[in-house]
């Protein structure tokens, strides 16, 4: 019966068009690799270069302290590899998830750097940020051997990339006349410890105000030290802020610590807050 034969036929064809179609598309999608907050996501993108996808699992724009994961967040994910968690404190809320992806391989990158305080904002250290390029590097030449070249010449760019911001910002801050800072919120220790500046305050943690007595005290040294300007962040000016900026005369800049509010990405949030900090505290 021809008839018979040729409508298998088609129905064979069908099917092998399907695993053809299947194959282009794995062929032309890239496998992923995933950052859970913004600080990474630039580095780890330069490092992987053209050869993963990689996937911000927090949204633009979320504040990464008290973020919580949406199911679109979560279906993002199929598929990774690798994550690349901060792992202390602050992205807490991939704990969940990440114990039920089984088949990604989690890299806790607060194992590889230097801490104060265990104070999670570690990627405001430019040493540290190298350490952080240094792994995921390390992670992908484990991963993709293949490709070991290729990721150790990104590292190398990044590398010399993040050396030469180093050394401009060394230079600069030695300019600085005053090396005193209040900030909207305690992120800037590290960059503080780089650039030898002071932090005398700051105007509340996530979740939590000043208590009088604190407040008391930022305000003592605002007087005793003769500051003469505060920092907000990308998108935030808090009331408290606002208040101080009156009574002291105190003028608003703007400090980002690059936890993806500003959009800008880790190289220029980097220099903008250098040429910030450079009118501020001239
Ligand atoms: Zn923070």
């Amino acid at each position: 019966m021809p008839k018979d034969y040729l409508i298998i036929i088609i129905i064979i064809l069908g099917i092998l068009s399907l695993f053809a179609l299947k194959k282009t598309y794995e062929e032309f999608t890239l496998p992923k690799v995933a950052v859970t907050i913004y600080p990474f996501y630039d580095i780890v993108k330069e490092i992987v270069g053209d050869k993963f996808e990689v996937i911000l699992i927090i949204p633009p724009g979320a504040e990464p302290h008290n973020f919580e994961l949406r199911p679109q967040d979560i279906l993002k994910l199929r598929g990774v590899k690798i994550i690349f968690s901060h792992g202390l404190i602050i992205d807490d809320w991939t704990k969940n998830l990440i114990q039920n992806l089984k088949s990604a391989k989690v890299v806790y990158l607060y194992q590889n750097v230097n801490l104060i305080d265990q104070d999670p904002h570690f990627w405001l250290s430019l040493e540290n940020i190298k350490k952080v390029a240094q792994k995921v590097a390390e992670e992908m030449e484990n991963f993709d051997p293949q490709n070991k070249d290729y990721y150790k010449k990104n590292l190398e760019n990044v590398l010399n990339e993040l050396n030469e911001l180093s050394k401009f910002a060394q230079n600069e801050s030695k300019n600085f006349s005053s090396r005193y800072l209040i900030t909207q919120h305690n992120a800037f220790k590290y960059l503080a410890q780089e650039l030898n500046l002071n932090i005398i305050g700051f105007l509340e943690g996530p979740n939590k105000e000043l208590t009088p007595a604190e407040l008391q005290k930022l305000i003592d040294s605002i007087r005793a030290l003769k500051i003469k300007v505060i920092f907000k962040e990308p998108g935030e000016e808090s009331n408290l802020l606002k208040t101080l900026a009156k009574e002291f005369n105190l003028k608003i800049y703007e400090l980002d610590p690059i936890e993806g509010k500003s959009g800008l990405n880790y190289f220029d949030s980097y220099l903008k807050n250098l040429e910030t900090l450079k009118e501020a505290l001239r």
